[in-house]
């Protein structure tokens, strides 16, 4: 086998599962311009860090880093509970993986390079208006701690590209440490390609999960932890208010991370049925739904590597995921409210509390903030914020009680937990038409607003608000 150096181009994956993709070189959009770079993630990665001409050639498909071979990948997957054998990268191609200096590989991944053998009816391209959204997304759930995939570069063009209405080309460099979903398991596993199987398996072990190699059962090893993964990612989902809006298994990481930025939106008001995505009629992906979307999902999985293990150990694994869900809500929910550690009675202050929210569609993120900001003595100044102000008092007044033995009351925990700056469906409509009129400046603001969202500073002051009460978002649909 090669190795590659440090600070080199790695194609493991086109190397390692020969004859599971295409070969596809991008198509380059016309006139690039920068919109984006990411120097905190080039940082990182100890990726070069100032953007150069090559580099743009690099980042708008005119040109190949040294050492890439662009891949689209073959994969499958249930798309609003209906299978589609279908599918595959149709617009974005997999350039090669960054190695490092520590040796991790980094996939680079090119979205909106043109048209691939999967492209479907679709034109292979991605608009800018998504792909700013994607990028604030992946660096705003990162910021909160939440796994992603990243965004290290965004070019625009003048290209045009006809979705609901006519909007400009763009395209976004992804960086993730896999691309790898579910939906490559179901691919192979539906078109009996055993050893194709096999070779997907022992890949993912072998770089993502080797510590599942000491296992007897490697295989029931691995489904747990994504099991765990997948349990805990929709923890922070619903602790932050986080509605992906496509929960297709072809969209699910085999590592546990959010993957693929669509019609995604975080809660304002508190709506537990909240359904971000506009296609999504029956709400199949509705916020609450998450949990239980992602467990089926699982089980789709579960199909495709039955023929690797035991049923009754897959089985196991799927029965984790509601406590594994459940502690890791309560953890994340506590931490917000000041509570480093979780007790018997904490459950019930969350629930009361999400159940209070949800009553009144208070602002998910400003209810919050609003705490962590003010000594728990103060608290009384918020009553009349809400209509049944006595359930707000009692409710109060139990967290309190219950912070007292926490040395300054969790403020300080609950500070660090709870965003100033929120990623919102109407700031970023603003800075996405800012762009569109060739103005980037709000973009990088807001960015590095979403970089740091618990610091309070005045120029960011704008980032936290709210939408104003008659603000009618423009519908968010898959198409992007
Ligand atoms: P998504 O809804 O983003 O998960 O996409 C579902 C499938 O459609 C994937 O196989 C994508 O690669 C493909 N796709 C989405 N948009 C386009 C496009 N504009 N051109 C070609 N394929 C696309
Ligand atoms: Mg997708
Ligand atoms: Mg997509």
């Amino acid at each position: 086998t090669q190795t590659v150096q440090p600070g080199q181009f790695d194609t493991r994956y086109a190397r390692e599962l020969p004859d599971t993709y295409a070969q596809v070189n991008p198509t380059p959009l016309r006139d690039p311009h920068w919109v984006c770079w990411n120097h905190a993630l080039a940082e990182e990665l100890s990726f070069p860090a100032e953007p150069d001409d090559q580099m743009l050639k690099a980042c708008s498909g005119a040109g190949l880093y040294q050492g890439t071979e662009p891949i689209a990948q073959k994969y499958a997957g249930h798309q609003f509970g209906v299978w589609n054998p279908d599918l595959g990268d149709g617009r974005g191609l997999l350039l090669g993986e960054w190695v490092d200096p520590d040796g991790e590989h980094w996939d680079f991944h090119l979205k909106g390079a043109g048209k691939t053998p999967f492209s479907r009816f679709g034109d292979g391209r991605a608009v800018l208006r998504s792909s700013i959204r994607e990028f604030l997304a992946s660096e705003a759930l990162h910021a909160l701690g939440i796994p992603t995939t990243r965004a290290l570069a965004l070019v625009g063009s003048d290209e045009p590209v006809q979705r609901e209405v006519l909007e400009r080309g763009a395209m976004l460099t992804r960086v993730a440490r896999t691309h790898i979903r579910f939906g490559h398991f179901e691919w192979f596993a539906f078109s009996e390609q055993t050893e194709k199987l096999e070779q997907l398996l022992n890949y993912t072990l072998k770089h993502h999960y080797p510590e599942c190699l000491e296992h007897d059962d490697p295989t029931a090893a691995f489904f747990t932890e994504v099991v765990d993964r997948t349990a805990t990612l929709m923890a922070h989902w619903m602790a932050h208010g986080f509605c992906h809006g496509v929960m297709n298994t072809d969209n699910m990481s085999i590592i546990g991370d959010t993957f693929d930025y669509g019609p995604y939106a975080f809660l304002d008001a508190t709506r537990p049925d909240f359904i971000c995505n506009h296609t999504d009629v029956q709400g199949r992906y509705a916020f609450n739904r998450q949990p239980d979307i992602a467990l089926w999902n699982l089980q789709c999985l579960a199909q495709a590597l039955v023929s690797h293990t035991r049923q009754d150990a897959l089985k196991e694994a799927l029965q984790r995921f509601a406590p594994v869900y459940n502690n890791h809500f309560l953890h994340l929910m506590g931490e917000r409210l000041g509570l480093g550690e979780i007790e018997a009675d904490d459950q019930e202050l969350v629930s009361e509390w999400m159940q209070l929210l949800a009553a009144e569609e208070r602002d998910f993120h400003h209810s919050f903030r609003t705490l962590a900001d003010r000594p728990v003595e103060a608290w009384s100044e918020l009553d009349d914020d809400y209509v049944d102000r006595d359930r707000f008092r009692k409710w109060r007044e139990a967290l309190a009680e219950r912070l007292d033995s926490e040395p300054d009351q969790g403020r300080s925990l609950a500070r660090a937990r709870n965003p100033v700056s929120v990623l919102r469906t109407h700031l970023a409509q603003e800075v996405i038409e800012a762009a569109e009129q060739g103005d980037n400046a709000p973009l990088h603001s807001y960015l590095a607003a979403l970089q740091s969202p618990f610091e309070h500073r005045e120029e960011w002051r704008h980032w936290g608000d709210a939408p104003p009460a008659d603000y009618v978002a423009r519908p968010l649909s898959c198409s992007s």
